[in-house]
């Protein structure tokens, strides 16, 4: 045996653990409690190399998890739908629950699966998606109805009380999250003959176990500890690290602008982003609920044409935010978002994730 080698990985390792077990001594086996203490909102970290997709259990059971926590929030769409201005299709997968393998109004987690190639070897991985909790959502800043809103744990919510479901949440993600259902929402009680798509559904990291000092459900339920929530610092340091000591790679530190969900991944993430694709383009499926993972994927409001948006926007702002808070205040609601930039709905733009 090296000897060199031997003390060399002695160390890497009792480095990582005693890192492992400061992590989990502090923020890690309290994190809802220990994030508040120190005023820092939480991260989640998802690790590639411990998610092996649950091979023995029909659903992986983070997605069971997730569907028998949140079912009581899934939609009951009024039919028949109706077409309705300004939308072209009406996305309906009320016939289509059962379905765990890409996110639907009624599936907000999912686990992908790809072949990657990677220095000669063939690896199998598994990827556990949903909403990636953005440090600056690109989804909440353009929601006309100011129906985002990111809380004091990070967690980034669609009030479904209000959503008029135009979709803008999913045209301006770069993972194309949210999905929206037909049939049901505010619209149906404002304008139901004219205007209105539905609703937006997405994964809320389970903000009801976190006000109550728990786990989301799927954290929980996985039997790997490939799910890991804590301080948001303390995550990435643990991301960083685990993904340094394998030689490996961080996906969602600096993609959209930074974000709450860290992945790490023995394989590049170009190459997971190029399998999903390729699989995609196999399989002729174009549908909505299959997100890529594009790597250092630029914030759309950091851009020339995000900026120019939001400055055009501002002056909606103050009407649509007042509004929003009258009606919030009318169903005894004293909730509140951060700062929304409204636009008028005819303004709304449709795009190719708009096909179930
Ligand atoms: S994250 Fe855990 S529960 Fe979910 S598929 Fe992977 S191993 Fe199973
Ligand atoms: S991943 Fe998409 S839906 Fe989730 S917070 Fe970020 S921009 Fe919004």
């Amino acid at each position: 045996m090296n000897n060199n080698f031997s003390r060399r990985t002695f160390l890497k390792r009792a480095t990582a653990a005693g890192l492992l077990g400061a992590l989990t001594a502090t923020g890690l086996s309290d994190p809802v409690k220990a994030a508040e203490q120190r005023g820092e909102k939480l991260g989640t970290l998802i690790d590639l190399t411990r998610c092996d997709g649950c091979p023995n259990s029909p659903t992986p059971l983070c997605v069971a998890a997730c569907r028998q926590h949140n079912q009581s929030r899934f939609p009951e769409p009024q039919k028949p739908l109706k077409y309705y201005w300004p939308q072209k299709k009406v996305e309906d997968w009320s016939d289509k629950r059962e379905l765990t393998t890409r996110l639907t109004p009624y599936n907000w987690t999912f686990v992908d699966k790809v072949k990657v190639e990677h220095n000669g070897l063939q690896h199998e991985i598994h990827v556990p998606r949903r909403c990636m909790h953005c440090d600056n959502p690109t989804c909440l800043k353009l929601c006309p109805f100011s129906a985002i809103s990111k809380e004091s744990t990070g967690a980034v919510s669609i009030d479904d009380e209000v959503c008029f479901g135009g979709a803008k949440c999913r045209d301006v993600c770069p993972w194309g999250i949210p999905q929206r259902q037909a049939g049901v929402g505010l619209y149906l009680q404002i304008a139901p003959d004219l205007a209105g798509g539905g609703v937006m559904y997405k994964c809320d990291l389970c903000s009801d176990l976190l006000a109550v000092g728990k786990k989301p459900a799927c954290i929980q339920a996985c039997p790997r500890e490939a799910l890991t929530i804590g301080p948001r610092e303390e995550i990435q340091a643990l991301a960083r690290k685990k993904a340094q000591d394998m030689g490996g790679y961080v996906y969602g530190d600096l993609e959209n602008g930074g974000t709450s969900t860290l992945y790490i991944s023995s394989v590049p993430f170009e190459k997971i982003d190029q399998a999903i694709k390729a699989d995609k383009k196999q399989k002729e499926d174009n549908s909505p609920g299959r997100p890529g993972m594009p790597v250092k994927v630029d914030n759309y409001l950091e851009s020339e044409k995000g900026l120019f948006y939001s400055a055009l926007l501002a002056p909606f702002a103050g009407a649509a935010a007042a509004g929003i808070t009258a009606y919030r205040t009318l169903k005894g609601d004293q909730s509140n978002g951060t700062s929304p930039n409204p636009v008028n709905p005819g303004e709304e733009e449709e795009h190719d994730h708009n096909n179930p």
